[in-house]
């Protein structure tokens, strides 16, 4: 129910204005993002390279109805590419095609997308592109199948709560396309998604074998002691080097994990959101642990 909520919440554009805009939001928010500026996530970057954790980072921003501000978002994206690159930055980024202007037109966001992708692939660099609420899955995967016959640079992320997936995932391995592997962030109806987490969960521990062995580099993006022990089993049983997938964990949870696999020697990858458009990906967040909310309403009444 308070799942439900927040993730109804994440969806409300007035709510977003005001929480944006409130001192109280953005000290909030920076317990899970970077900060306002580029500057400041290149910063965070650093420090977590000096970890042996590389890092994915994400311009905030999703859903622009505006022509001009899907072009401004793939601009910024080059820009965050070359910034990468200059500061030997190990990373790479992730984009939303909302934020590209998916809901405006397919053929903008994806000349946006190519745009993006071609910088990245100068300095043979990964470009994500995350998976948003289902309505989206469809186009998500066929404009990255279609893109990666020309940017190997490009891959996507699949959402175990789908009912769908397993069908996604074997397009995807037959397309040599990249994978990070999650439950899903987003409300979905029962018709189409589990409506319960241990199904989610188990639907997780059933993908991670095929992945694992034949998979290009996946990403095991989980908070979730179990789904992590689970994959480190299944490598070590079949003998999958350590080299040849990611763990991805986010900005802000779980630092104690990334730092144990880092040192362990897992490849990590941490997600660095930054910006200033924090409010959908906060209120995901919160719809994750019910404790991020009283930590919210916590600073809420220091005031
Ligand atoms: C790198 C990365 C990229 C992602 N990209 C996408 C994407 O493109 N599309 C998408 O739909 N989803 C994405 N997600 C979110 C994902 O779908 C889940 O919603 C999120 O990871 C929580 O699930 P979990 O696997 O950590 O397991 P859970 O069972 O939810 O959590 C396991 C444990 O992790 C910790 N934890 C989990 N979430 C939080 C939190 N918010 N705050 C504090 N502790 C927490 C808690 O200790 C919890 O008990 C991404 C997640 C990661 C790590």
């Amino acid at each position: 129910m308070l799942k439900e909520s927040m993730l109804y919440l994440a969806r409300q554009d007035a709510i977003r204005q005001l929480a944006q805009n409130n001192p109280i939001g953005q000290r909030v928010a920076r317990r899970f993002v970077a900060g306002e500026s580029l500057d400041l996530a290149i910063q965070v970057a650093h420090t977590l390279n000096r970890q042996r954790i590389s890092v994915s980072l994400d311009h905030l921003g999703e859903n622009t109805s505006d022509e001009r501000e899907a072009r401004a978002a793939a601009d910024d994206y080059v820009a965050i590419v070359e910034r990468i690159h200059a500061e030997g930055v190990e990373g790479n980024i992730s984009v939303k095609l909302t934020a590209l202007g998916l809901d405006i037109s397919e053929q903008l966001c994806r000349d946006n997308l190519a745009r993006v992708l071609r910088c990245a692939q100068q300095y043979g660099m990964f470009v994500r592109v995350d998976m948003e609420a289902a309505d989206y899955t469809q186009r998500t995967v066929d404009m990255v199948v279609e893109l990666h016959h020309t940017f190997e640079n490009v891959g996507t992320v699949i959402q175990t709560a789908l009912f769908r997936t397993p069908e996604d995932v074997e397009r995807l391995l037959s397309e040599r396309v990249r994978m990070r592997l999650v439950k899903g962030a987003y409300l979905e109806p029962p018709t189409i998604a589990y409506a319960h987490k241990a199904d989610v969960d188990n639907a997780y521990l059933r993908l991670l074998p095929s992945l694992l062995e034949r998979g290009v580099y996946p990403a095991i993006a989980t908070h979730d002691e179990r789904m992590i022990n689970a994959a480190i089993g299944v490598a070590h049983e079949r003998d999958i080097p350590r080299a040849r997938f990611e763990f991805q964990m986010l900005y802000g949870i779980r630092r104690d994990l990334q730092e144990r696999l880092a040192t362990a020697g897992y490849n990590v990858r941490v997600y660095v959101p930054y910006g200033s458009q924090w409010y959908p990906y906060l209120t995901r967040r919160m719809a994750e642990r019910p404790a991020n909310l009283m930590f919210v309403l916590s600073n809420a009444l220091r005031g």
